[in-house]
């Protein structure tokens, strides 16, 4: 287990050299999702910076501004509740632009794995979901999304 300190000074570091501007704000926020190890939701965020619980609308902001950059990217799970997680896995505006870009993130896009007790989401880095992807001659694939679902250890 990482020291606090570490990952807040990792994070702001991401965010620095990402382009964004280093904001109180988003160094938190990344560094929550860095230390939680999964994907963690709006509600989760919100619970996890406890007494440095920022408003939901600029949580919002912030989580758009880092998965624009690369440093997030979010899932919908079956509950339809969006999740975020460090590091690039969806077709973001920013960085999908080109028809070959957008193959190469639908080729190297990451499965999940989301616990049907207790909702819990987890990335599945080795498994790359757009690779199985074959669409018919004439259909452009312009997004995916591959979530296995079972259940977490803690839920047995
Ligand atoms: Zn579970
Ligand atoms: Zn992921």
């Amino acid at each position: 287990m990482k020291h606090t300190d570490d990952i807040h000074s990792a994070a702001r570091e991401q965010v620095r050299e990402s382009g964004l501007r280093v904001t109180t704000a988003r160094v938190r926020v990344l560094a929550e999702l860095s230390a939680s190890g999964g994907l963690l939701s709006h509600q989760d965020i919100e619970q996890r910076l406890g007494r440095h619980r920022i408003d939901r609308v600029t949580l919002y902001r912030v989580l758009d501004s880092l998965a624009e950059h690369g440093l997030v990217h979010r899932v919908a799970g079956n509950d339809r509740i969006w999740r975020f997680g460090v590091g690039r896995g969806a077709t973001s505006g920013a960085t999908a632009g080109a028809g070959a870009s957008v193959a190469r993130e639908l080729h190297e896009r990451h499965a999940h794995f989301q616990c049907s007790d207790c909702g819990k989401v987890v990335c599945l880095s080795e498994v790359a979901a757009g690779r199985a992807l074959r669409v018919p001659r004439g259909y452009r694939a312009e997004s995916v999304e591959l979530t296995v679902r079972g259940r977490c250890p803690q839920c047995g």
